[in-house]
C-alpha cells in the first residue's frame, strides 16, 4: 500500500492559491481556504490569531476540490519588454 503525498497528486497544495508557506506569506503554514481554517478572523489586525487548515491532512489524497492553481509566475525580463 503506498501514500499519496500532498505535494504529488494533481490537486498539489504548494500550487494552490489557498496555500501559504512560513514564514514569507504567513507565520503559520498551513490551508487558508475559510472553511479550512481552524481559527479566522476577518479584520487584518488580528491576522496573528489566525490558524490555517492542516493543509497535509485535509490534501492527504491529492484530490481536494477546493485545489485553484496559482497564477503561474511572469518573469521580470518578459515584463520588462511587454508592449
Ligand atoms: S484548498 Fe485544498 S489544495 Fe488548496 S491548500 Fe487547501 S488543502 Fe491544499
Amino acid at each position: 500500500m503506498t501514500t499519496s503525498d500532498s505535494t504529488s497528486g494533481p490537486a498539489d497544495c504548494r500550487r494552490c492559491r489557498h496555500f501559504r508557506s512560513a514564514p514569507y506569506e504567513a507565520r503559520l503554514e498551513g490551508c487558508y481556504f475559510p472553511d479550512n481554517m481552524v481559527s479566522k478572523q476577518s479584520a487584518g489586525y488580528l491576522d496573528e490569531q489566525q490558524q490555517p487548515g492542516r493543509h497535509d491532512k485535509i490534501n492527504r489524497k491529492g484530490d481536494c476540490k477546493d485545489f485553484v492553481a496559482r497564477d503561474e509566475a511572469i518573469p521580470f525580463w518578459r515584463r520588462l519588454f511587454a508592449g
